[in-house]
């Protein structure tokens, strides 16, 4: 398994915590979690957000900050923020601060806590907020000097626990990976037309005046379309 994700996923195994529990961190403000980072990912929301700080469209912040690569498990497109230099330094950090504050992606607003799903294939379709795990991150920075709940950490952020986006971003997930592997056994199918469809359907191809959630099913649905279609080929 990927490093970056075998490390999230020993947290995720690890150390969970329920939404009313405490847990102690006051950052310092410090700044090292914008450096020596590869594991800023994000959602196709994020990307969305991003564009509209920006005011860009989603593809040219991709491109201009973004890279991707193939999970080594899941056989998703897996979308972050492009480190750079030999500090390993977020693009969007600017004169030592976030340039994007007000949009920064999920996993950055909740650290040092991390969210996730464990699901089994057969009950995909009925996951509900109770199937959201949480988890403390041990970021090794900041101090204990305060205590919070991830309840109250992820409202501080404006980001709810009955968050829909997220549920339906991971049902999502599930489903094409299962998908994707499947292809990929089969001769002959072109998994670099697949994953590059999934890319510019799931993260590039949004209006950033116009809401992000109904785009973004019609997106899936595209994609599935489009699935169909290639694998009748
Ligand atoms: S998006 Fe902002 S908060 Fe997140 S790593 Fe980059 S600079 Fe830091
Ligand atoms: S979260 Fe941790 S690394 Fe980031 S600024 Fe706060 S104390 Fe520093």
């Amino acid at each position: 398994m990927d490093t970056r994700m075998e490390r999230i996923r020993q947290d995720f195994e690890n150390n969970q915590l329920a939404v009313d529990e405490p847990f102690d961190f006051r950052c310092t403000l410090c700044g090292k979690c914008c450096i020596h980072r590869e594991d800023i990912f994000l959602t196709p929301k994020d990307l969305y957000n991003l564009a509209r700080e920006l005011h860009q469209m989603p593809e040219a912040v991709f491109d201009q900050y973004c890279e991707w690569y193939i999970g080594a498990d899941s056989r998703l497109p897996i979308v972050r923020l492009k480190p750079q230099g030999s500090v390993r330094r977020c693009p969007l950090l600017k004169d030592q601060k976030c340039s994007v504050h007000n949009a920064k992606p999920t996993v950055c607003a909740i650290f040092p806590i991390g969210r996730g799903m464990a699901v089994e294939k057969s009950r995909i379709d009925e996951v509900t907020t109770a199937d959201i795990r949480y988890f403390f991150t041990n970021p090794g920075c900041g101090d204990g000097s305060e205590t919070h709940t991830v309840k109250e950490w992820l409202g501080a952020f404006g980001i709810p626990l009955q968050d829909d986006f997220f549920i339906e971003w991971q049902k999502c997930l599930i489903k094409l990976s299962l998908r994707f592997r499947e292809m990929e056994k089969k001769p002959g199918s072109d998994m670099r037309a697949v994953w590059d469809s999934a890319l510019v359907l799931l993260y590039l191809t949004y209006e950033v005046g116009m809401e992000f959630e109904p785009q973004f099913r019609e997106h899936v649905e595209d994609l599935q379309k489009l699935l169909d279609k290639m694998e009748k080929h």
